[in-house]
């Protein structure tokens, strides 16, 4: 992937793992989940009705599919865990969410980024953001 430093595209502890570093250099680093997607909440696991979701449609729900659920803070992903006759139970913690993490890093190459990306704050090109 290609990311802007400095801005928020990464991990603040990834990032702070690449200062001091060049291209060629491989590392890991290891993120607990209080550094990345947080604690998991067994309480983030609930219960609807199918037909609130596909408002009767009867579509066809599959575990794993992500749904875009409306929230009282707006709308959120949310990761479908049980597939019942009525209804289906979603779990709207981040997928990642109570697991630490390594990540195996290796800088292939640094380049300076141009003025356009420092103003829209992340990284243009392959492996970074596409317009
Ligand atoms: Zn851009």
């Amino acid at each position: 992937m290609l990311f802007l430093m400095g801005e928020r595209n990464v991990l603040a502890v990834l990032q702070e793992a690449f200062i001091g570093k060049c291209a060629g250099d491989d590392f890991s680093v290891d993120v607990p989940h209080e550094q990345a997607y947080g604690r998991y909440y067994p309480d983030r696991i609930q219960r609807v009705p199918k037909k609130k979701i596909d408002n009767g449609a009867n579509r066809k729900f599959q575990i794993g599919q992500i749904l875009n659920m409306q929230t009282p803070n707006g709308r959120s992903p949310a990761t479908i865990v049980k597939v019942g006759k009525f209804n289906i139970d979603v779990d709207g913690n981040h997928p990642l969410a109570g697991k630490d993490l390594r990540f195996d890093v290796k800088i292939i190459a640094v380049r300076e980024s141009t003025e356009e990306e420092r103003q829209h704050g992340h990284a243009h090109g392959p492996g970074g953001h596409n317009h």
